[in-house]
């Protein structure tokens, strides 16, 4: 999912979240919400299919007030339906509050129990209303917004990225670990003391606002109106453990992570992945759009002709976020067209980011080879994907995983390639310049920094 927020007294904070949004369109494509606080009042907006098509002009001008929250939804946990949209908006002692969550808790069943007497009031499937509920739960026991978040929170156990608007000003907030990302920034002059939160720094840009830092891991950020100096402090201690897909795949390009973009990151993998499993061809080139840059820095390495033999429709979105197998088989016959006029007589190399199910690649390859490719040599941007994951990317269960099913050469056989190989583990690592302590790697390795509850374990696992 995608969330954001503004605080900004005196702009247009709806039609700001609206553009924010847009630009978060990638982390979920099922639905769209705003919740504007026009003083201690909330409007509410949301529904299913894509920002652009939830809202319109005329609807955001009728959203005014100071602070807005959004939220994209891309579903993993609650089914795809327009109960499950975000934020989520409920009343306390205190006056209202609007929840978004990006991320998934891995005990919402504990969670949920421990909040039967609300039962009642629950209008969702999703683990982000129990977070709000749990949060109403703290603020009408008499606690204030800040230690109120601090007990909701520390009732949640997983990955939770969160933007809360209250009335007393907008709060950020992540999980100890940081799984998910989030960051923040400002309009105009600090003085003025206009935040916004965002999943990722491509929501800062589109508006206009200026980086500050990310919300670290484990702290919450209280931004009050026309505050220059927001309030920051760590709720909980653990170590780092940032999604090591985001970089790979989830994130935008262009989105800065460790003071450089995934851009930078992704070419310098496809370096990595030249050295590490070279091969003598003609062509280099990349699925569109997320192998292309590592299609780059694979061409740099090896000294072959990056090419663009596929040729993507730009109205397309992710194949892999529609929520069925037969849609996602569908989706791909219309996203991708091979060019025969590149590929015919070539030996090709196909950088690709990731092999999930394996259903893209296999397609695919056979796409390529009807175009005249004379051989297909696949190499992937990331190690195989061999566990499912509990916290927030839908990867599926063990069992869809190709890699965990089968050995290099079945996989190889399955796709159809002349070779296949992958990135290793420790190639991605080093590239992000980081420890690998850093990120959690458990989609690839099986090391999964949060203990999930049992029945949730077993939901995924073989
Ligand atoms: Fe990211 Fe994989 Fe960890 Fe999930 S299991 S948080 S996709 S690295
Ligand atoms: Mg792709």
């Amino acid at each position: 999912c995608g969330v954001f927020a503004v605080l900004a007294p005196g702009q247009a904070v709806a039609n700001l979240t609206y553009f924010g949004l847009y630009a978060l369109q990638h982390r979920g494509q099922e639905s769209a919400g705003i919740a504007v606080f026009d003083d201690v009042k909330v409007r509410l907006h949301k529904d299913m299919g894509l920002v652009s098509q939830v809202f319109d002009q005329e609807m955001l001008e009728r959203m005014p007030g100071q602070l807005a929250v959004g939220h994209n939804r891309y579903s993993t946990t609650g089914s795809s339906k327009v109960c499950n949209a975000q934020p989520v908006v409920l009343m306390t002692r205190l006056g209202p509050l609007a929840l978004a969550h990006n991320g998934n808790l891995v005990n919402a069943a504990e969670l949920r129990a421990s909040l039967d007497h609300l039962a009642g009031e629950f209008t969702s499937t999703t683990d982000s209303e129990l977070i709000a509920f749990a949060l109403q739960e703290a603020v009408d026991s008499g606690l204030g917004w800040n230690a109120a978040i601090r007990a909701a929170a520390a009732r949640c156990r997983g990955a939770f990225s969160l933007v809360i608007g209250t009335p007393d000003g907008l709060f950020a907030l992540r999980d100890g670990h940081g799984i998910r990302p989030l960051v923040f920034g400002m309009l105009g002059e600090p003085e003025q003391g206009q935040w916004v939160a965002s999943s990722e720094s491509c929501g800062l840009d589109i508006i206009g606002a200026t980086f500050v830092d990310d919300v670290q891991p484990g702290e919450l950020i209280h931004f009050r109106q026309a505050d220059p100096i927001p309030e920051r402090q760590r709720w909980c201690e653990e170590p780092s453990k940032l999604c090591v897909f985001e970089m790979i795949y989830f994130a935008r390009p262009d989105s800065r992570f460790f003071g450089e973009s995934l851009y930078s990151y992704r070419v310098r993998i496809g370096e990595v992945l030249a050295r590490e499993n070279p091969v003598a061809a003609d062509i280099v080139i990349g699925v569109p759009d997320s192998g292309i840059p590592a299609a780059i820095g694979y061409s740099h390495t090896s000294g072959i002709p990056f090419a663009d033999g596929l040729i993507k429709n730009r109205y397309v979105g992710r194949t892999f976020i529609q929520p069925t197998q037969a849609m996602r088989e569908a989706g791909i016959r219309v996203k991708l067209n091979p060019l025969p006029d590149v590929l015919s007589g070539k030996r090709v190399v196909v950088i690709d980011d990731s092999i999930v199910r394996g259903t893209t690649s296999r397609k695919l390859v056979a796409a390529l080879r009807d175009a005249g490719a004379t051989e297909v040599h696949m190499r992937i941007s990331s190690p195989p994907v061999t566990h499912p994951c509990f916290y927030g990317i839908d990867t599926d269960t063990q069992d869809h995983l190709i890699a965990a099913r089968l050995t290099l050469e079945e996989i190889e056989r399955h796709l159809g390639v002349d070779s296949l190989s992958y990135l290793s583990k420790e190639g991605m690592v080093e590239a992000a310049q980081a420890n690998s302590s850093h990120f959690c790697t458990a989609c690839f390795d099986g090391q999964y920094p949060i203990e999930m509850d049992e029945e949730v374990r077993n939901s995924k696992l073989m």
